[in-house]
């Protein structure tokens, strides 16, 4: 009679700075596992956007606090992604405007903003799973991760892969100010005092400068068998 073993469902947190290839990776490597994928920086871009559309400011960081509590932020598994909803209505094709790009830094310093988002992700991840993905999941959100991804590339590839990006949508922006604005958002993200961009210290780094999409994730699968070889075969 054979056994049956219990296949684990994992907590995988993929960190890195914006352009690394974080999103896709996670989006595939969740697909292919069959779990949930968890865009936490969709997350931030929501509220971001409910702050811009309501014309709020840094100086009015009251106002955004007294409307997190009645602030519904959802995440829905779609075929190419995640839909993001913000008080039920579908913000995915706004969260991603240049202008959110411009706020984002400073609305995701808000501490009751973290505190709010970060007990959503971690109930997301409850069961595990998960491969969640941001900049703070192997540090703050899930230190006991099964298994953690630090994701880096040059500077030049990552505003290249973004400015592609933007250009798909429609949004023709000079590939130096995409590279200009990445540079600012990694620097404040790296050096803010609450959740800072930082490999943590158990994390694999994996630099994606020369790698396409389907290398990345055949790297990260090949981790993840090499430390729960079983995990795949169920
Ligand atoms: O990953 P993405 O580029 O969409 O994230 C947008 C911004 O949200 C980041 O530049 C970062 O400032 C913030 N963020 C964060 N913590 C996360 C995910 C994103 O502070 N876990």
């Amino acid at each position: 009679m054979t056994a049956t073993r219990k296949r684990k469902r994992l907590v995988i947190a993929i960190d890195g700075p914006a352009g690394s290839g974080k999103s896709t990776t996670a989006r595939l490597l969740a697909q292919r596992l069959g779990y949930l994928y968890l865009d936490t920086g969709a997350m931030y871009r929501a509220i971001t956007v409910k702050v811009i559309r309501r014309g709020l400011s840094k100086e009015q960081i009251p106002e955004i606090v007294r409307f997190l509590p009645d602030t519904r932020v959802e995440l829905e598994q779609a075929d190419h992604g995640v839909r993001v909803w913000l008080d039920g209505e579908d913000v995915t094709e706004e969260i991603r405007t240049p202008e959110v790009d411009r706020e984002i830094s400073w609305v995701c310093q808000i501490p009751e903003v973290r505190e709010k988002l970060v007990s959503l992700q971690r109930q997301a991840g409850e069961k595990g799973g998960i491969v969640a993905e941001g900049r703070d999941m192997g540090t703050v959100v899930f230190p006991d991760a099964d298994i953690k991804f630090f994701l880096v590339a040059s500077l030049e590839e990552r505003g290249k892969r973004r400015w592609l990006d933007l250009k798909r949508k429609g949004i023709d922006i000079p590939l130096e100010e995409v590279i200009r604005d990445l540079e600012r958002r990694d620097r404040i993200d790296a050096s803010r005092d609450i959740s800072p961009l930082k490999k943590a210290d158990d994390a694999i780094e994996i630099d994606t400068t020369h790698l396409t999409i389907e290398e990345q994730v055949e790297v990260l699968l090949k981790k993840i068998q090499e430390r729960f070889g079983d995990v795949l075969e169920f």
